[in-house]
């Protein structure tokens, strides 16, 4: 195994990285130092003379010269920025992000020499740097750590608590009990408890799960399954199909599952269990992805991205939303992000004033649509599923220069989109927004950024 320590500067990776190594009989590698010494000058020199881009470009070739097993890795900073370095460090690898808050950063790294990411005073930059960086960190990481209060060896006692969970397979005993008790295909729920139960103990990188009720049908088990084998994540992701949310999350928090998809009805509900909330999510009012990261769970969504991707780079203009419930939520907050004035329409009208209230946009009843004052689309209603049929505009409503996105995804091309690609429209399909929101899902769990085409590739 090797173990790879990644966190922000201050966070005292080479200095515990050291101790570790010794305790362990590894060797160490410092990718910082490495550079170094593979470009002949000190990391500020090359920043000043070269430029972060030739500082990034030779920090890759150092962690793709790391040798597989038997070390400690201490990083840089900013190694997880780029999603083939963590794919690359994450590779056989136990990763753990040693983090401290943002005074004591601070004040560890008071008077470095290293060079300035921003213009900001030492204290604001090290706030800005860690924030940005934080969602990487946390998915890049199998384990997390505040070294804050700490000493170094207390740190290292940590890490070599964590390497034996990974090898211990009791501590998954109660996780699997609950499993066994929910729905799940039977194939499946057998080779998630082989795999759980197996010699080796639990999975190098952790456990996965979307939670829903109903959630049997859901593709993320097999789309993230895929990717995991594609970037040599050694994880599993399973489904876990229950009505009482709070015996899910309890479970999952005593096997420290690392990840988890939340579909209805707990999108809502399980805001409570998670220590905190992203801004996007707090502000949608809904979380579809949480990420634990040691006793910490973050809730985030990633509806919205899966919205706004398919829309970026549309001009800013004039933007209706149809339906006033959680997709139209993740709708409108996706297109003010994107600069658009929205509309939000409902035969509901008092659930569209709600949405327009809490997000400052304009809203009606679907009959006050105006086509020549409409530039972009977003259908957040179920009219056009499967069976259901029907569109919520007829042929003539549209018109050539809109944007259509029909966010209702079997069949792909509904009723809607047929009308607005004969009429000429651009079309986006609702299963555009599972393939984004899939992405992000996957960066926030693992901090790797796969391409949209894989996922398209995995889902056929
Ligand atoms: P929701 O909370 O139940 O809201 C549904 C909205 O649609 C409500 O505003 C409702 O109006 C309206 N509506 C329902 N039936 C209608 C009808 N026959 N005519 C006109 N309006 C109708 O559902 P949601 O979670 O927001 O999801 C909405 C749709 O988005 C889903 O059905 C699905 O097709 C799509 N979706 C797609 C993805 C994806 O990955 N592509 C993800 C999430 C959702 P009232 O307020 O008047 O009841």
């Amino acid at each position: 195994m090797r173990i790879v320590l990644i966190g922000p500067r201050g966070s005292g990776k080479t200095t515990i990285g050291a101790l570790l190594a010794e305790g362990l009989g590894y060797r160490l590698f410092d990718t910082d130092g490495m550079v170094e010494r593979a470009e002949g000058m000190s990391i500020p020199a090359i920043f000043e003379e070269r430029g972060e881009p030739a500082f990034r470009a030779a920090e890759t070739a150092a962690i793709r010269a790391l040798p597989p097993e038997g070390v400690v890795v201490a990083t840089g900073g900013g190694a997880i920025l780029l999603s083939d370095n963590v794919q690359a460090l994450r590779t056989g690898s136990l990763t753990v992000f040693l983090d401290a808050d943002d005074a004591v950063l601070a004040a560890r790294t008071e008077g470095s020499t290293r060079p300035p990411l921003t213009g900001l005073s030492h204290a604001e930059e090290v706030a800005a740097v860690r924030k940005a960086r934080l969602p990487l960190y946390r998915g890049a990481a199998d384990f997390c750590i505040d070294t804050g209060g700490l000493s170094h060896a207390d740190t290292v006692t940590r890490i070599q608590a964590c390497i034996d969970e990974r090898r211990s397979v009791a501590g998954c005993r109660e996780f699997v009990t609950f499993l066994q008790q929910t729905r799940m295909e039977r194939d499946e729920w057998q080779v998630t408890i082989e795999r759980l139960c197996g010699a080796e103990g639990m999975p190098l990188h952790g456990i996965f799960a979307v939670i829903g009720n109903p959630c049997l049908h859901s593709r993320s088990p097999e789309l993230f399954t895929a990717l995991f084998a594609a970037c040599g994540v050694d994880g599993i992701y399973t489904r876990i199909e229950w009505p009482d949310l709070g015996a899910i999350m309890a479970a999952a928090r005593a096997a420290g599952v690392k990840g988890l998809s939340v579909t209805i009805p707990f999108k809502s509900d399980v805001m409570q269990y998670c220590d905190e909330i992203t801004a996007d999510a707090h502000a949608i009012g809904a979380v579809n992805t949480v990420v634990r990261c040691g006793d910490w769970c973050v809730g985030a969504n990633t509806d919205w991205t899966g919205i706004r991707q398919p829309l970026a780079g549309t001009p800013p203009g004039r933007a209706v939303v149809f339906g006033a419930g959680g997709a139209a939520r993740a709708a409108v907050y996706a297109l003010q992000d994107l600069g658009m004035e929205v509309t939000v329409l409902n035969r509901t009208v008092e659930r569209a004033h709600i949405i327009a209230r809490h997000f400052g946009c304009e809203y009606g009843t679907p009959d006050t649509y105006d086509p020549e004052k409409t530039d972009v689309i977003v259908n957040a209603t179920p009219v056009g599923m499967e069976g259901a049929g029907g569109s919520v505009l007829a042929a003539g409503d549209l018109r050539a220069h809109q944007t259509v996105f029909d966010l209702v995804y079997t069949p792909p091309e509904t009723k809607l989109l047929r009308q607005a690609r004969a009429t000429g429209c651009r079309c986006i399909r609702g299963t555009e927004l599972f393939v984004y929101q899939a992405q992000e899902q996957m960066r926030l769990f693992t901090g790797i950024t796969v391409d949209a085409a894989l996922i398209r590739e995995i889902l056929g």
